[in-house]
């Protein structure tokens, strides 16, 4: 049992230089049972910057929602969070965890990250390129003791492929958002932001994908111009119901994104990845493999949807596409080459 999960673990880590996600993929091999999965969003304003709600009332709209954690990412400002925990949390049954939205400027271009987690405010450092400008605020986050999350590339057309292979030490991309004003999709020869992803992933950068709200507008609910929330989430494989094991389970990429398709489980172990679909009813499902270039390697109909390595594959993903349009993302599997 240990040797099987060492060689596992060494399986999944070594060989493409890359850093592997892991935790969440070795269930049968250790008592993954414990954990827990909580959804929440990672990217929220208030009236603290732009939003037009309060921190109350947009915690009460998470919390009524049925989220078990959201990040308030206010613009250059951190919103205080003890607060609203003991009077909001019932007792650690829901969290509110600290962050913020790094808005900084380039060539009238925006280049905004999140600090998950962050203790202080930072303040824009205006780097002189594209690629300092996000490195210096990515670097000031980590000393501030937060994840960093690179928001919307395509918003304002700012950040390419070739600019997220320059970066480090943000673990986390935003692939999917709700604001109505950030071109996900991409168009005039300019890549969505999924293609981003894999072209990020094939080049052999991990960047786990997140999908998020940016919610501003909690007064105007159903207005389609409006960011409103709702739209995008993370569900985190958590070993307890608190602010570190969250934002760790999240640092190692023990979560998936979702626009509204919910997984029963998610498992990984050294033969295949094994995807099991939480239905909705009159609901039909596909699940997307997807490899290097963003090649879709093998389409499922099934549920559980399996995958089984061949053993060539530099990493898979899975996209699970729900009738209606809603969808899930599992982070990349990295795969070693078998030498
Ligand atoms: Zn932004
Ligand atoms: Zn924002």
């Amino acid at each position: 049992m240990i040797k099987s999960l060492i060689f596992l673990l060494s399986f999944l880590l070594v060989s493409t230089g890359l850093q592997a996600a892991v935790s969440a993929q070795i269930i049968g091999t250790q008592p993954t049972a414990a954990k827990i999965w909580l959804k929440g969003n990672t990217h929220t304003h208030t009236t603290n910057s732009d939003g037009d709600s309060s921190p109350s009332d947009v915690v009460e709209w998470y919390k009524t929602n049925r989220y078990d954690f959201v990040v308030i990412t206010d613009h250059e400002h951190v919103t205080a969070v003890a607060e609203l925990n003991s009077k909001y949390g019932d007792g650690g049954k829901f969290l509110i965890i600290q962050g913020q939205e790094i808005t900084d400027r380039l060539d009238k271009k925006p280049y905004h990250v999140n600090g998950l987690g962050l203790q202080s405010v930072v303040m824009p450092l205006h780097g002189s390129t594209v690629v300092s400008n996000l490195q210096k605020n990515i670097d000031a986050i980590r000393e501030s003791g937060g994840l960093a999350q690179i928001n919307h590339p395509n918003f304002g057309w700012a950040i390419t492929a070739a600019d997220l292979l320059k970066v480090t030490g943000a673990p986390l991309l935003e692939i999917y958002s709700g604001h109505p004003l950030v071109n996900m999709l991409g168009g005039g020869g300019t890549p969505g932001v999924e293609e981003i992803w894999d072209s990020v992933l094939s080049s052999g950068r991990l960047f786990y994908a997140v999908a998020v709200d940016d919610a501003h507008h909690f007064k105007r609910l159903g207005d389609r111009s409006a960011a409103t929330p709702g739209h995008g989430w993370i569900v985190v494989h958590s070993e307890t119901r608190t602010a570190p094991a969250i934002l760790s389970a999240i640092e190692r990429g023990d979560f998936y994104a979702s626009s509204g398709v919910e997984l029963e489980d998610l498992a990984v172990d050294r033969t295949a990845i094994t995807i099991s679909i939480r239905e909705k009813q009159n609901s039909r499902y596909r699940t997307q493999f997807i490899g290097r270039n963003g090649k879709i390697l093998a389409e499922s109909i099934s549920n559980p949807a399996i995958y089984r390595f061949k053993g060539t594959e530099q990493y898979v993903r899975a996209k699970i596409l729900e009738s209606n349009g809603s969808i899930a993302w599992t982070q990349p599997v990295i795969r070693t080459k078998t030498k």
